[in-house]
């Protein structure tokens, strides 16, 4: 498993996320997604939302607005309840969740050894004195506090007065905003049960202890569904949503033995859940959340319906009776699937001697699907034809024209951004006064380093075939025997 380090820094070099206002220093735990990065999280979004909206009789889409009726988080309970338990050091002021500080590394002052310093992973007893942390893991001398609750929404005010009147919150999930519009969405788009309601946006928590690079952030983007469902169906959804959402990522590349599930445990779910579990990652911190499916029964339904006064059911055509669905939510993080396919997609290998280093994402997902190269940079002709092929092929698809190396550079820096193709234009390709032009291409693939060469003409027939991933026919064709 690749170090974080090692992503943080190719990220920042190749332009995928760079720290958000680092000329000032930055801002703890907000990033920003650069030229590739946004490219990356963009396809996938649109893999996620063609996957659960598009392509799905049962789905619609919505995308409701960050601040809402504050009523709103008292109904859904957030007021009272988002909370998780903080403690703070008495001596170096440091901020720690209470229920994951065992998680840390922590700082250990070992009486055994002089008062040597260690640090130790978190959860182990000293190997020298055998002592289990018990001080603060930062500054290794503090005494904790009591755990205390502390709320993880945003605090603003809407309009020109700061009063308690006009205190807003930046929402903490999407998935109210769908909730708050399901009598809209069913009334005007006419949906029968069982139906589902997506949206992709930004939301917003106070965390703790953000870290870990994007994977826990105060600002991020979640891709939620909630599916309505007739109640007494609900268990059986839910089953199908896990195991649909657990195919979802190995269907863009990750690894299945990178991907496991975790159910909650009685007194770890939240307050509105019946059954909850985890679609967890082996992240190079170790194994974490990536998407949570939980059963949210009726509870915001009937909390909606009850705070605002507002019916939010359903009448049911079959027992001629209202009643008020059951909810499966399937809620993902952009940001948390981004860095996971990601981490899954790097390779270092060596090749020749020389170390190769990969991001070997699905063509899909890949920032830049296209590179086309010049093999001769002074050759006018080759020059003119690479730049009137990259132009055409840009219109259909993420496509970069680079001539500022020679062949071997530029494939190595192809690769480091995992872009699937590389079509290089030769002598052949436009002639000279030898031999004719016999106008076609080499098609170039990154992972196993093998070339195609393709009439010009059948070029973008076969990237539309290589983009779907649909490589066994192209290479038959063209002889090329591939793992
Ligand atoms: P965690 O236990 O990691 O704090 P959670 O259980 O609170 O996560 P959910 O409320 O289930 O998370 O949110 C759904 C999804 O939203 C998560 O699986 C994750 O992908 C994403 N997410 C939640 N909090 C963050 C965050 N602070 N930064 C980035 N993504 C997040």
């Amino acid at each position: 498993m690749v170090e974080m380090d090692k992503i943080v820094s190719l990220c920042k070099r190749r332009g995928f996320i760079f720290q958000s206002s680092e000329i000032y220093g930055g801002t703890g735990s907000c990033w920003d997604y650069g030229p590739l990065g946004v490219e990356l999280k963009n396809n996938v979004k649109r893999v996620w939302w063609r996957d659960s909206v598009q392509n799905r009789a049962d789905m619609v889409g919505l995308d409701s607005s960050i601040l809402m009726h504050p009523r709103v988080w008292k109904a859904s309970g957030h007021l009272d309840h988002f909370t998780d338990p903080m403690v703070d050091c008495r001596d170096c002021k440091k901020r720690f969740r209470s229920d994951k500080i065992e998680d840390d590394i922590w700082l250990h002052f070992c009486a055994a050894t002089k008062g040597n310093k260690f640090n130790i992973p978190g959860g182990e007893p000293c190997k020298h004195c055998g002592a289990k942390r018990t001080l603060c893991p930062a500054c290794g001398k503090g005494e904790l506090t009591e755990p205390r609750q502390f709320n993880l929404m945003f605090k603003t005010f809407m309009g020109p007065v700061e009063e308690d009147a006009a205190v807003a919150y930046l929402r903490p999930e999407t998935a109210q905003g769908i909730f708050v519009n399901f009598d809209n969405v069913l009334q005007s788009m006419r949906m029968k049960l069982p139906f589902g309601i997506a949206q992709i946006g930004k939301s917003f928590r106070n965390e703790i202890t953000p870290g870990n690079f994007t994977f826990r952030t105060r600002e991020f983007e979640q891709m939620e569904i909630e599916f309505f469902v007739v109640p007494g169906t609900d268990e059986e959804w839910h089953q199908r949503w896990l195991d649909e959402r657990f195919a979802w990522y190995p269907r863009y590349g990750i690894r299945k033995g990178n991907l496991r599930l975790r159910e909650h445990e009685p007194d770890e779910l939240a307050h509105y859940a019946k059954r909850t579990a985890d679609i967890e990652y082996l992240f190079p911190m170790g194994w974490s959340e990536l998407e949570g499916v939980a059963n949210r029964t009726d509870f915001d339904l009937k909390q909606h319906a009850e705070f605002s006064g507002k019916a939010l059911d359903y009448f049911d055509e079959e027992s001629k009776q209202k009643i008020v669905p059951y909810v499966i939510e399937p809620s993902a993080g952009a940001d948390r699937a981004t860095l996971a396919f990601l981490v899954d997609a790097y390779r270092e290998e060596q090749v020749k001697g020389e170390k190769r280093v990969v991001l070997n994402f699905h063509p899909e997902l890949a920032p830049i699907k296209i590179a086309v190269l010049p093999l001769l940079k002074k050759n006018a002709r080759i020059v003119e034809t690479a730049h009137k092929l990259c132009a055409d092929l840009r219109r259909r698809w993420r496509s970069v024209y680079d001539d500022t190396a020679s062949i071997g550079r530029l494939y190595r820096r192809q690769d480091e951004v995992g872009t699937p193709f590389c079509v290089t234009v030769d002598v052949q390709t436009v002639g000279d006064d030898q031999a004719a032009a016999d106008d076609k291409v080499t098609i170039r693939d990154r992972d196993q380093m093998q070339q195609v060469r393709v009439a010009l003409s059948a070029l973008p027939a076969v990237m539309e075939k290589l983009i779907a991933g649909e490589w066994a026919e192209i290479y038959r064709q063209h002889g090329v025997t591939r793992d």
